[in-house]
């Protein structure tokens, strides 16, 4: 009897440490933006990496999802990694002016920076193939730039440690740019757009066998993210048409809400969806025209996240109330819970 009561003992101190190292993910975040895909041009192209992560209710998807009113490469971006259109953001061109785009309006930042500023320990970096999308981004930890297969290399050094300033990544933003040089030269669903979309696919491949091979990997929750800036009509972008005004959206990750996703997904809803999944809670007065998509619950996409754990919720929720005074056995069963999600 004694024996039994000790073993008791022993596992119930035990037991609650094994469930709280399980259930503790730190969540990420990967943006992959390919510019200038038209959603026909995705789905024409073999892209078995790309279909991994929506197809066969692997992750949520859209077809529809609209991108800034001027569907040019700067201000697009620009409206994706704000979450606020151009009208708020004010950049309606490519040009650069002081490390920014001409007319950036910086109330309105990019997500990482507002990632940033509300925990500076974040890591944070952006590798894009089209330097002025690292100008997007004011105060982040890192950001390089290189061709195509350049950008694909940083990124697998970048997930496997191997990067000297960033050694492990929260916020990733990845940038690739052949297919809009292709529908430029050849039109937005040439046989040469459809090529550089297979290409980019094989990077896709080696990122995110970089994810997945990552010595912390069963520790995080990684939501992966893939869209474009604009799609193309014949060989130009820049006007109005549907062509050009929506592009595709794939989410991907252990929260993410699985198949179509609702009408009317903009790309800007990429922005808040990150902030969200990193633990940060959305704050009006930054007058986000996109919202938080298809995961599962925000606040356990909250709760799972170590780095905004103390600063984002300084008042406890009644739930959090509720663990504190039924103690670890009322804890076990809520980890119980969720893990069967
Ligand atoms: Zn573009």
């Amino acid at each position: 009897m004694k024996i039994a009561k000790q073993l008791f003992f022993a596992l119930a101190l035990i037991t609650p440490t094994l469930a709280s190292a399980q259930v503790e993910l730190t969540n990420k975040v990967l943006i992959i933006g390919i510019d200038g895909v038209r959603t026909d041009a995705l789905l024409s192209a073999s892209t078995p990496n790309i279909d991994s992560l929506w197809r066969g209710n692997a992750g949520a998807y859209r077809f529809d999802a609209k991108t800034d009113d001027v569907t040019i490469s700067g201000p697009s971006w620009t409206t994706m990694l704000t979450g606020v259109g151009s009208a708020k953001h004010g950049v309606k061109n490519n040009n650069m002016s002081g490390g920014h785009f001409t007319n950036y309006n910086t109330n309105y930042v990019s997500f990482m920076d507002r990632l940033e500023a509300a925990n500076p320990t974040i890591q944070t970096a952006a590798i894009s193939q089209w330097e002025p999308t690292n100008s997007i981004f004011s105060n982040i930890d890192y950001k390089a730039t290189g061709n195509g297969a350049s950008v694909k290399n940083q990124a697998v050094e970048l997930l496997s440690g191997q990067n000297v300033t960033v050694s492990n990544p929260d916020a990733i933003f990845l940038h690739f740019d052949d297919v809009d040089g292709a529908g430029h030269s050849s039109g937005y669903l040439s046989q040469s757009a459809i090529t550089a979309v297979q290409t980019i696919d094989g990077y896709i491949g080696e990122i995110l066998a970089a994810v997945r091979s990552r010595d912390t990997y069963a520790e995080e929750n990684w939501l992966i993210m893939l869209s474009s800036d604009h799609g193309g009509n014949g060989s130009s972008h820049g006007g109005s048409t549907p062509q050009e005004k929506y592009v595709w959206l794939i989410m991907n990750g252990m929260d993410v809400v699985v198949g179509e996703m609702e009408n009317g997904i903009l790309t800007a809803d990429i922005a808040a969806t990150a902030m969200v999944h990193l633990g940060l809670d959305i704050d009006p007065s930054w007058d986000l025209d996109g919202q938080v998509r298809a995961l599962k619950d925000n606040d356990a996409a909250r709760s799972a996240s170590s780095l905004y754990a103390d600063g984002a919720s300084p008042i406890p929720e009644p739930s959090t109330y509720g663990l504190l005074a039924g103690g670890i056995i009322a804890l076990a069963a809520v980890i119980a819970r969720r893990r069967k999600r």
